[in-house]
């Protein structure tokens, strides 16, 4: 859902709050970002179902096509080295892989640089 969309809904009174699911599991940063008025950088859900194919069909943990590391945030960050040198990153190519990896340089930005 649109952020703009949501706030309109509440507003005109059609709705008293607004649930968010997939759209969470996608971007859990996603009331931050809406409130902070940074809607392109919420990362969208595609409704592709593969979270939903997880746990109903096959019955493994849930993933996420657009949030690689649902599920796995704690043992994500552990195994994220830190960053002692100040490098360039350049990222090719914007599928999910891409995307992560601009997101993780983007994060240590104070001690890399983007190309
Ligand atoms: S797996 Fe697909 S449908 Fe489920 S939250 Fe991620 S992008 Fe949305």
């Amino acid at each position: 859902m649109d952020p703009s969309l949501a706030e309109e809904i509440l507003r005109d009174g059609k709705a008293d709050y607004i649930c968010l699911g997939r759209g969470l599991m996608a971007d859990p940063h996603w009331p931050n970002k809406a409130k902070a008025g940074r809607v392109e950088d919420i990362r969208k859900c595609i409704c592709d179902d593969r979270c939903l194919e997880d746990i109903m069909i096959d019955f493994v943990p849930m993933s996420c096509t657009v949030n690689p590391i649902i599920g796995k945030e704690k043992e994500f960050e552990a195994k994220l080295p830190r960053v002692t040198k100040k490098k360039k990153v350049l990222v090719i190519g914007g599928g999910p892989g891409g995307m992560q990896a601009a997101v993780i340089a983007a994060q240590k930005r104070a001690r890399c640089n983007i190309v």
